[in-house]
């Protein structure tokens, strides 16, 4: 499958990674939007919140239980999560993902 982040989980693309288990990854974004911008991941491939139903969305819970400890080793407590679903609202990757993004630069809260 020609997926960038599938790449990144096999290690065929580096990535700058900042937890990592048997489900799910975090890396930095590689074009940071502001002083703090990860991305969690889970490791089997679901292309968009579109594609979470019943029998994937164990995974997505448990990126959400991950978080809390996410952030501490990313050093932040406050922060903002944010998932891009289709083109038409800026997703450029298709493989789901979690914006994580805190500190100098976060710009204007959109909701
Ligand atoms: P989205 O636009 O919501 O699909 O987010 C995709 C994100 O992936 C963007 O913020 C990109 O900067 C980021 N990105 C693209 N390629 C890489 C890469 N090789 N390593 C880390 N982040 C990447
Ligand atoms: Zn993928």
């Amino acid at each position: 499958m020609d997926c960038l982040f599938c790449k990144i989980i096999a290690g065929e693309i580096p990535s700058n990674k900042v937890y990592e288990d048997e489900k799910i990854l975090c890396f930095k974004d590689i074009a940071p939007q502001a002083e703090v911008h990860a991305l969690v991941i889970p490791k089997e491939h679901i292309c968009c919140a579109n594609a979470i139903a019943s029998d994937n969305s164990a995974v997505v819970a448990y990126i959400f239980e991950k978080i809390p400890e996410i952030a501490k080793k990313l050093g932040v407590t406050d922060y903002r999560i944010i998932n891009n679903c289709g083109e038409g609202a800026g997703q450029t990757v298709k493989h789901l993902h979690f914006h994580i993004l805190s500190g100098a630069n976060l710009s204007e809260k959109l909701v």
